[in-house]
């Protein structure tokens, strides 16, 4: 017991038995470092003061002066580190609305607890280690179009690969590519830094173009290597807005000698409404030189089926948002199910994004999904880790799936 580190907890519940409880239950765990407050302002007051005093935030929904949705928001506004585990009353459905929220605010949330929390399941949360823990993130923190332009320009960017599984066979069927900006002082930035700064200042063309050169590289890389591996790219709308993009997609396959197949462009559909013409020109004039379209996030958009006739992708991925915990939600599960049904009848190739553990695989694999990519199956890696990855997957998949 004297090797756990002292965790400094804040409780946070309007009722002061369930306080009481919790308060308990976390003493018996071997943690000792707890406040209790009764008032969430309370609590606030303090981190206001030092967003460092404390390490977890154990926080009730359900309160009169300040509500946990409140309480989250004002979490992100003070960049709060440690880590949220909501527990709430509710039914499952209010839990499962909060914890994306708090997530979607870039929170670290362990997770949602049901009243009347189970020790159980309160010691599972707490004492799991942060299992793939994502790389140490630069701070947050948003940086001028003079730094990015900068950044593109001297070569800042590099590309990390994640792959993507057939869920039938585990054959590695590709790579997305995810652009992070290595920052001399401030290390790993995300594109959720950047990447909006970007589109907005008219240097998502530059960042656009240095990717997929890099991308293709890579991919002439693995093809001489014997892997046959389709790169993926994200391309941003204002990429779908200047005309000679195909022709410089087309000339950028041809120097790096990948065969124009071997490449997908990823489009977020939210972004595919603004300027529908230009940007249908343009997608099917790439389509017309055989570069695979997928279509992204497929289901937080709003003009969703009538892209889905109207361009000819061959690729359909599910969001994130509604494949990982689709096994306890019906709602999620409909939803995914539903543009299974449809990527299915237009002919298209299946993928679930944010496959995080095995619960989301063997749902996705029962639903009949062809794709799975996430962190169950490898986070994004810079390419030189991932060949080491792909060997050993390979190694292991012969195992799992026969061959
Ligand atoms: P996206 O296209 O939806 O990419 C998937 C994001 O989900 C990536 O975040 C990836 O690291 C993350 N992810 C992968 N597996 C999991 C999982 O199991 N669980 C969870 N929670 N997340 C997972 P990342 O790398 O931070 O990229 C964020 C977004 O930035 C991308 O979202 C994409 O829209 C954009 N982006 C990245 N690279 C480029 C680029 O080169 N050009 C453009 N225009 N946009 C880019
Ligand atoms: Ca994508
Ligand atoms: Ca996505």
């Amino acid at each position: 017991m004297s090797e756990r580190p002292a965790m400094k907890i804040f409780l946070i519940d309007d009722e002061p038995f369930a306080l009481r409880m919790l308060g308990h239950q976390l003493r018996t765990l071997g943690f000792t470092e707890v406040a209790s407050f009764e008032r969430a302002s309370d609590a606030l007051e303090a981190l206001e003061r030092d967003v460092a005093a404390a390490d977890m935030i154990l926080l009730d929904l359900q309160m009169p002066d300040l509500d946990g949705i409140e309480f989250v928001r004002h979490l992100a506004r003070l960049s709060f580190g440690g880590g949220v585990i909501l527990v709430s009353g509710e039914d499952e459905r209010i839990l499962q609305t909060a914890t994306t929220l708090a997530k979607a605010h870039a929170l670290n949330v362990r997770g949602g607890l049901h009243k009347p929390v189970s020790p159980d399941q309160l010691g599972k949360l707490l004492n799991a280690p942060q299992v793939n823990a994502p790389p140490a993130r630069a701070p947050r923190k948003s940086y001028t179009p003079e730094l990015i332009q900068q950044a593109i320009a001297n070569g800042h960017l590099v590309n990390y690969y994640q792959p993507k599984v057939e869920l039938a066979t585990g054959r590695v069927v590709g790579v997305e590519t995810l652009v992070r900006w290595q920052h001399p002082e401030d290390g790993l930035v995300f594109p959720d830094q950047f990447i909006t700064q970007a589109e907005e200042h008219q240097l998502i063309d530059a960042l656009t173009r240095a990717v997929l050169a890099m991308a293709l590289r890579q991919a002439r890389t693995w093809h001489d290597m014997g892997h046959p591996i389709t790169v993926a790219v994200n391309v941003s709308m204002d990429n779908l807005a200047s005309l000679d993009f195909p022709d410089f997609v087309d000339a950028a396959l041809r120097a790096s000698g990948v065969p124009n197949d071997r490449l997908v462009l990823e489009v977020t559909e939210s972004r595919l409404m603004t300027n529908a013409l230009t940007a249908l020109d343009i997608l099917t004039r790439l389509r017309l030189k055989h570069i695979g379209l997928s279509i992204d996030d497929f289901g937080t958009g709003h003009s969703s089926l009538a892209q889905l006739r109207n361009i000819p992708f061959i690729e359909l991925k599910i969001d994130r948002g509604f494949v990982h915990g689709a096994d306890r939600d019906p709602a999620s599960r409909a939803i995914v199910e539903a543009s299974l049904g449809m990527a299915r009848q237009l002919g298209l190739r299946s993928v679930a994004e944010g496959v995080e553990d095995r619960a989301d695989w063997e749902q996705m694999r029962e639903m009949g999904c062809d794709v799975a990519q996430g962190y169950f199956i490898a986070r994004p890696m810079p390419a030189d880790v991932f060949d080491r990855w792909h060997a050993d997957w390979d190694t292991h998949r012969a195992l799992l799936f026969g061959g």
